[in-house]
């Protein structure tokens, strides 16, 4: 029991990004005070405790914690319900960030170029009281950001290839997952992953 209270258990946050590696005894006790849900790795449904025992009770096969009353799978992921957890480093609002989620491509015409020749454009213009946030600036080459002006995107007939939002990615680096990984945690962090849109 005690060396299976030791087994790492990764942590996504809210968001569902990885913040932190834990053990099952912390797991344990955040699923029990309500703070996190079990993940099955599998298909992503969660479980609280009392679910997890019902859902994993019968099957044999991996890891398990026994006890007098239950036999249950020792949970490899969590998800963080309660708040979006203290581990999470905040994505830096940069220049090179910023560069980095539009991926050196203009958000207008699509095309990709050399850095240099893109600029940072207010989606509504900071004469029309645009903010300098991550919803509202966008990569654009020098003749987009010619042709929209002082307009907003539907006043110049331009459209933007998607949504601006705040990158979720940051947190990947903050994570030291190391020689403890294992199997299942694989898909919540490889690149595939990090790609989804993640609902605001
Ligand atoms: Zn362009």
């Amino acid at each position: 029991m005690e060396m299976v209270l030791s087994e790492k258990v990764l942590v996504l946050n809210r968001s569902w990004v990885a913040i932190n590696v834990s053990t099952v005894r912390r797991a344990l006790t955040l699923v029990f005070q309500n703070s996190a849900r079990i993940v099955s790795p599998s298909d992503y449904s969660t479980y609280d405790f009392e679910a997890w025992v019902e859902a994993t009770q019968a099957a044999k096969e991996g890891k398990r914690i026994r006890s007098a009353n239950f036999s249950v799978a020792v949970p490899e992921v969590i998800v963080l319900t309660a708040f979006n957890g203290r581990f999470t480093k905040e994505v830096k609002f940069s220049r090179r960030n910023i560069f980095e989620r539009d991926g050196n491509l203009c958000q207008y015409c699509g095309k990709k170029f050399d850095r240099g020749e893109l600029t940072l454009d207010h989606v509504v213009p900071r004469s029309r009281g645009g903010s300098g946030t991550w919803e509202n600036i966008v990569l654009a080459c020098l003749d987009c950001n010619i042709r929209k002006g002082d307009k907003l995107p539907q006043e110049a007939h331009m459209r933007l290839l998607r949504k601006p939002v705040k990158p979720a990615w940051a947190t990947r680096v903050g994570v030291k997952i190391g020689r403890q990984r294992k199997q299942s945690w694989e898909r919540f962090l490889e690149e595939a992953y990090w790609d989804v849109e993640l609902k605001e």
